[in-house]
């Protein structure tokens, strides 16, 4: 996943400062020396890594801290504060409100190399775009995402009730119409667009009005990707704004955009009052951080991620279970939210009750693969539980993953009542692991194997003991203190 590599590192310069007998200055500079190069590894702009160096240092004031203070405790809590700031502009974008019509403009960059190769462009009655369409393969390796994610907005809303609708005001790239078309239609989203219409302001205003009278509720005007150096492709885009009155413009940026990210994304803020963004392909392997500086550029929150091709490949974006998740601290909330979603009622109240009795017993292990089996694509939930997801559910392995789930099943269907609802890790003596081995057909290795994934486990989910659980919506407060 995007910035797991940096948040492994940030993990590892903490555990490497917990492991040092005496926490002096050093061992807290050496800290956060090793944090800031893993930022600036992973693009983050160099501005927001030094500030961020200059906060947490005052934040962990030695001298001011009394003696025995937990000093791991509190610059782990730093580390999170920080970046938690650093991803949150301290206020909430716009929120399209039900049977009320709101505009929302998508903006976002275009690849160099498309727009300079010569097949980007302006469309004119005698060049219609839909004979152009097999150029667009070539066209989208380098796009940000925004079409598709016109899409996935007005889809997730349209879930919630909305009635969206989505209009085409890219006259710039080849087949970009006939995406969206392509892409409304199976959603069985109106929209409107032209294929002889080379101006996008016309068609952004006929759109809008036309939806209006239509009483849609949410109207999405996708433009024309462009870069900074476009000085007339920008001139344009604040022509757009100008003439729809976007209640919101959403920043779409690809999560592979490297150091460039914060100039761009402050051009665009200089030209339209950007007030939200979204990072797509967070499903791939880029550094992600310069994504992060973008916020920091446009004062924005990051309101939704891409994470996959689909449509419903899209998440709510929450600062403080990312940055939970970052750091491998798990996403309590998320995690809470998903067992409210998935576990069977009647299950819930057992479950939860376990949780916070601490006991993480191997029958509970094997409950909850049976439930994530269930319910189809397990990466999104494990993704979410601490210490799940990098080891037992590393992304883009959902198949082994799953093999090797249904493999620890095997091994504790040999397993006696006894040692499964057992929390004493003592009782699996050598004898039981043989027994099991032969029973399951696997080799004693298997069986090991399994029981060090349950005592991690069962580590990690003992942090829950004497919680106390909260019911739906009320997350916010578990996260809290589940942060650190
Ligand atoms: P635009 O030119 O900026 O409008 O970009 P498009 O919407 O055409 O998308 C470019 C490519 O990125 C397409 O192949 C999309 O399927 C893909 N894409 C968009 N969002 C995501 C995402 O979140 N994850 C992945 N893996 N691919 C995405």
């Amino acid at each position: 996943m995007v910035l797991a590599q940096l948040g492994g590192s940030i993990s590892r310069a903490l555990a490497q400062m917990s492991n040092a007998t005496v926490i002096d200055e050093k061992v807290l500079n050496d800290c956060l020396n090793e944090i800031s190069r893993a930022l600036l590894q992973s693009d983050v702009q160099f501005k927001m890594v030094r500030d961020m160096q200059t906060n947490i240092k005052r934040i962990v004031n030695l001298e001011a801290l009394a003696a025995g203070t937990n000093k791991r405790r509190i610059m782990q809590q730093a580390v999170f504060t920080e970046l938690c700031n650093m991803l949150d502009p301290g206020k909430p974008s716009f929120t399209p409100k039900k049977g009320k019509p709101s505009v929302v403009m998508f903006v976002g960059l275009q690849a160099h190399n498309d727009v300079h190769s010569g097949l980007g462009h302006r469309l004119t009655a005698s060049n219609p775009t839909h004979k152009l369409k097999a150029v667009k393969p070539l066209l989208v390796s380098g796009s940000s995402g925004k079409t598709t994610t016109c899409t996935k907005y007005a889809y997730y809303h349209q879930r919630k009730g909305f009635k969206p609708a989505l209009v085409c005001a890219d006259t710039f790239r080849a087949g970009a119409f006939d995406q969206l078309k392509q892409n409304a239609t199976k959603a069985k989203i109106p929209f409107y667009g032209s294929y002889m219409e080379s101006d996008p302001v016309k068609i952004a205003v006929e759109g809008v009005e036309r939806f209006k009278k239509e009483n849609c509720d949410l109207i999405i005007v996708d433009t024309s990707g462009r870069h900074k150096q476009e000085a007339a492709l920008f001139e344009e885009m604040r022509q757009v704004s100008e003439a729809t009155k976007p209640d919101l413009v959403i920043f779409v940026m690809d999560s592979s955009i490297g150091q460039a990210a914060f100039d761009q994304a402050q051009a665009f803020k200089q030209s339209v009052s950007v007030g939200a963004v979204i990072i797509t392909k967070m499903d791939g392997h880029a550094k992600g951080g310069g994504a992060l500086s973008a916020v920091a550029a446009t004062k924005s929150p990051v309101i939704f991620i891409g994470t996959g091709e689909h449509i419903d490949e899209f998440e709510v974006f929450d600062v403080k279970p990312f940055v939970s998740r970052l750091l491998g601290m798990g996403d309590w909330s998320g995690f809470m939210d998903k067992i409210h979603e998935v576990v069977p009622t009647d299950q819930q109240p057992e479950l939860l009750q376990k949780l916070s009795e601490g006991s993480f017993t191997l029958r509970l292990m094997y409950e909850q693969f049976q439930n994530i089996l269930k319910m189809g694509p397990i990466g999104q939930v494990f993704s979410m539980l601490p210490g799940f997801s990098a080891e037992l559910m590393p992304k883009g392995h959902e198949k082994e993953s799953q093999a090797k789930i249904k493999r620890y099943m095997t091994m504790m269907d040999s397993m006696t009542d006894a040692e499964l609802d057992s929390t004493n890790p003592k009782l699996m003596t050598e004898s039981r692991i043989i027994r099991i081995a032969r029973g399951s057909g696997r080799p004693v290795r298997d069986v090991m194997d399994m029981l060090e994934e349950y005592k991690r486990l069962a580590k990690i989910w003992g942090k829950m003991k004497g919680l106390k659980i909260p019911k739906k919506g009320e997350m916010s407060a578990l996260s809290r203190n589940m942060n650190v």
